[in-house]
Formats: C-alpha cells, sequence, structure tokens
C-alpha cells in the first residue's frame, strides 16, 4: 500500500476497479452506436485513467509526479496523433496501438516474474503458465502489428512468400511452446545460476513468439491488414487478461476479455461483410493481382456512358428520392463535406436523401460513418445495407462516389468472382445510377465491375470532392 493512499482499506481499491469495469462496459456498449460513440469512447477513458490512476498509486509503483509527467507526456502524444494522422491511417495507427499493448503485456508478465523469482527462487504453476501465455501472445501481437502496422502505411511492400514457410512457422511455434512448457514445468531452469536473477525460458518464448509474429503476418497481402489489425486487436487484449492473472490484478482481467472478445466479434464481422473465411484471410492472397486476371475491355469497351456535373444535375432537378452511396474514394478525397452540403441542398429542395452506407464501405469500420458525422450528416439520414437495399427501386438516382466493391453486381451474379456471396448494395434497382471516380480501375479487390457498363449508369468521372464541389455549384446556381 502506498504512502499516497495509506489511510484506505483494500475495499477501496476493489470498488474502483469495479467501478472501472463497469464504465468499460457502458462505454462499449455506448460504442455500439455512431451517435453515442463519442461518449463511449470518454467513458472508457475515464475508466481507465481511474484504473491506472490508482493502481499506480495504490501500490507505490511511481510517485504521483512521475505518473502525472507520464500522463502529460502521453496525452501530448496522443493530441499530436489525432491532429495529423488522416482518417485513411487510421487502421495503422490501431495496428500500431495493439502492437503496444501486447508489447507491454509481454514486458509485464516478464519484469513480474523476474521479481517473484528473485524473491523465492521458484514460481507457481498459475503463474508460469499465464505469464507463458501472456508471453507468446504479446510478442506474436507486437511484431505481428508492427509489421502490419507498415505493410499498410507501404513502408514495408506486398505479401512475403518463400517455400517452406508454413514448416517455418510451425518450428517457432514448437520453439515457443517448449520454452513455455518449461517455464511451467521446470521455472528454475538455467536461473538457479548464481549469478542469474532472471527466467531465460520466458525471454526465449518471447523471443521465438517475436519471430512468429513477423512471420506470420508477412506473408498476407496489405489489402487484407484491416483484418488482420482487427484480429491482432483481439490478440492484444488476451494478452492483457493473461498478464492480469500474472499480476492477479481484476481490472486488467476485465479489460483485456473485453478487448478480446470484441476484437475478434469485429474480425468476424469484418469476414462475414466480405464473405470469406479467417483462414482465407490469413492464408489466401486476396487483391494482391490488381487486374483480377481479366482484361477490362471486354466489359467497358464500347459500354461506357460519360457524363458531367451538368447532366446529373439536370437529373437531380427532377428526382423525388436519391441516395449516395459513398465508399473508400470519398475518404481518399476528403469529399464528405461536400457531399454533405449536396445532400443538405437536395433536402432543402425537398428531395427524400438519403445515405446507403455498406459495413465494410472504406478501410475500417464504421469509416464512412465517421466522416459523414464529421461533416454533420444527420445519423436518420446513413441507412444500413439491410435496410436501403429494398428502397433502391423506389430511387430516382443514386450517386456512388468513390465506391466500387461494395456496389459490384458480380457479388451476386458471378460465383467464380474472388466477391462471390458478398453482400452489395444493389443500385441497379434505381432508375438511374451515377458513379463517381476517377477512372475505370477497380477497387480494393482487383476485379471489374459491371455495374460501369449497365445501360442505366452513367459515369461521372473525376476527383470525388472536386465532382461533387461542382454539382454543388451547378444546383446552387439552378435552384436560385
Ligand atoms: P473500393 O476499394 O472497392 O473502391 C474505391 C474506389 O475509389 C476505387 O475504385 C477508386 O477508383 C476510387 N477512388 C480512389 N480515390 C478516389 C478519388 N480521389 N476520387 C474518387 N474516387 C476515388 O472501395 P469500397 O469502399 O467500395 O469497398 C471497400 C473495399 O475494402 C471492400 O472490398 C472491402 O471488403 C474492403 N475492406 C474494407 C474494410 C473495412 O473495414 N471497411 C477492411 C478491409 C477491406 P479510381 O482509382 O478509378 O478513382
Amino acid at each position: 500500500m502506498s504512502a499516497v493512499l495509506g489511510g484506505f482499506p483494500e475495499w477501496v481499491l476493489s470498488l474502483a476497479y469495479l467501478v472501472a469495469g463497469v464504465m468499460f462496459i457502458q462505454g462499449l456498449r455506448d460504442m455500439t452506436h455512431p451517435r453515442t460513440a463519442t461518449r463511449g469512447n470518454a467513458t472508457s477513458a475515464a475508466g481507465m485513467a481511474l484504473a491506472v490512476g490508482i493502481t499506480v498509486l495504490w501500490f507505490d509503483i511511481l510517485s504521483p509526479l512521475v505518473l502525472f509527467g507520464g500522463l502529460l507526456v502521453g496525452a501530448v502524444i496522443g493530441t499530436w496523433l489525432a491532429l495529423t494522422v488522416e482518417t485513411t491511417e487510421m487502421p495503422q495507427l490501431v495496428g500500431v496501438f495493439n502492437g503496444f499493448g501486447g508489447g507491454a503485456s509481454a514486458l509485464v508478465a516478464g519484469a513480474e516474474l523476474t521479481q517473484l523469482f528473485n524473491g523465492t527462487r521458484t514460481l507457481p504453476v498459475d503463474v508460469t503458465a499465464a505469464a507463458a501465455i501472456a508471453g507468446i501472445i504479446g510478442a506474436v501481437t507486437f511484431w505481428g502489428s508492427l509489421v502490419a502496422a507498415g505493410k499498410l502505411h507501404g513502408i514495408i511492400g506486398g505479401a512475403i512468400r518463400y517455400t517452406g514457410e508454413h514448416v517455418v512457422k510451425v518450428l517457432f511455434l514448437l520453439g515457443a511452446v517448449f520454452s513455455g512448457l518449461v517455464l511451467v514445468v521446470q521455472p528454475e531452469l538455467f536461473g538457479s545460476v548464481p549469478t542469474a536473477n532472471w527466467v531465460p525460458s520466458y525471454w526465449a518464448l518471447v523471443a521465438a513468439a517475436s519471430v512468429l509474429g513477423v512471420l506470420l503476418v508477412i506473408p498476407i497481402g496489405g489489402a487484407d491488414m484491416p483484418v488482420v489489425i482487427a484480429l491482432l486487436n483481439s490478440y492484444s487484449g488476451l494478452a492483457a487478461a493473461t498478464t492480469g492473472f500474472v499480476l492477479n490484478n481484476t481490472v486488467l482481467i476485465i479489460a483485456g476479455t473485453l478487448v478480446g472478445a470484441s476484437g475478434m466479434i469485429l474480425t468476424v464481422i469484418m469476414c462475414e461483410s466480405m464473405n470469406r473465411s479467417l483462414t482465407n484471410v490469413l492464408f489466401g492472397g486476396f487483391g494482391e493481382d490488381a487486374s483480377g486476371g481479366e482484361d477490362m475491355d471486354d466489359i467497358y469497351e464500347g459500354n461506357i456512358t460519360e457524363t458531367s456535373p451538368e447532366e446529373v444535375e439536370m437529373l437531380l432537378d427532377v428526382a423525388d428520392r436519391v441516395v449516395i452511396v459513398p465508399g473508400y474514394g470519398m475518404a481518399v478525397a476528403q469529399a464528405q463535406h461536400a457531399v454533405a452540403e449536396l445532400a443538405d441542398l437536395l433536402g432543402e429542395n425537398g428531395v427524400d436523401v438519403e445515405f446507403g452506407i455498406h459495413p465494410v464501405a472504406g478501410r475500417m469500420p464504421g469509416h464512412m460513418n465517421a466522416l459523414l458525422a464529421e461533416a454533420d450528416v444527420s445519423y436518420d439520414k446513413m441507412r444500413e445495407l439491410e435496410a436501403v437495399n429494398p428502397t433502391f427501386s423506389e430511387t430516382d438516382v443514386v450517386i456512388v462516389t468513390g465506391a466500387n466493391d461494395v456496389v459490384n453486381p458480380r457479388a451476386n451474379e458471378d460465383d467464380s468472382s474472388p466477391i462471390a456471396g458478398m453482400p452489395v448494395l444493389n443500385v441497379t434497382d434505381a432508375r438511374s445510377v451515377i458513379v463517381n471516380k476517377r477512372s475505370l480501375s477497380p477497387g480494393f479487390s482487383g476485379i471489374t465491375n459491371p455495374l460501369f457498363a449497365d445501360e442505366d449508369t452513367s459515369m461521372l468521372f473525376g476527383d470525388a470532392k472536386e465532382s461533387m464541389q461542382e454539382l454543388v455549384n451547378h444546383y446552387k446556381e439552378s435552384s436560385s
């Protein structure tokens, strides 16, 4: 017990941990809806501040001054990151955060083992078993996340494959597991050397798991990294929870379990939305062949109708219902404000306007919702796939801006396509479709899109922000 909190009975710590745990759960609950997500973030962060603050002070780990200094440094770095990182770079930032979580778990479990070992020269089995799991998962998470973030950021190249890669991975896994068994069965091995004040088997398993973390992620294509990052997020939670068992710390077990479970649910949702299995993500090679092995001319030549902002504006003038479908390109172009302005103008003129949001549009879950919310689009206007699909047959104009795979009818029609079975927005049911993108290039999945060649589709070529702004200008002129 610390000098600072010396007068408090033990139950105060338990109560603080309970309150922090409830705040995490409430925070997660709030994060399930975009409207309450910001509050959920703040609630969880406050719960974490409470948990960290009371732990550090109660166990006299740091002086209040050092704790405050650490918080200040963290707050400055966090604020700087929040202000400078683009939303399209968010997945890699999350990747780095997960990695640090996993690395911290492995280091804390190791430090605790060393301290216990130095005191007693023996280690209880439950502690060594938990530490072995924390060390393996934590090290895999740290190195795997760094590689994943590096790939997403373009620092590390695409899928790196080599002959016998699975055998090499299994060997490192076996090495880590063997060291873990030594740690559990005979923790004092090598540590009985008079000068040794550490537990070599633990650090051997961390070393093997570190190499394994790198090897597991390097063969996966950059395009699949968001799913890998969600999975590693789950791992970082598991590592934290098992470290909680090493330290016998309830709040760490609660927080880690919540992160582990929510990360796994997110991974499953992402895989389902792409209609792919986790095994296919981890061991497949999706999106690596940008051409999809097809000749674009076969599908597009002679079948593409080009349009202009003036023509689109004329269509909008006579429309009663318009649905805007945003995609990754809207995020790249930062077109959300122009898109929101267009929706406002249409709404002011009595047009029924909604946004059709696909669960994996963009490059991270909730990507489109977050961007549109930033541009003050009301959440009531954002309709999810299941809700908006039946309304397309009643829609006069669909404006697809920067989206491609999420509106590709091949998902429904072509069983051999990589996106076969993926639920998509059935925009072809609408009277006319305007597709705004810069070219006929494929999207994330690397395949052609027959929507572009559909008789009711017109292509509005150009950067999403510029095109939407031009459309706004024309619409304003015509309605004034
Ligand atoms: P896509 O990646 O299918 O297509 C995006 C399109 O945007 C491209 O075809 C590109 O065409 C266009 N584009 C790029 N820059 C601009 C710009 N400045 N202005 C206008 N258009 C632009 O995106 P979708 O959102 O339709 O689909 C998301 C894909 O990502 C799905 O396949 C999904 O499975 C995958 N994915 C999603 C994740 C998520 O969590 N959201 C995670 C992992 C993968 P052009 O170059 O011609 O302009």
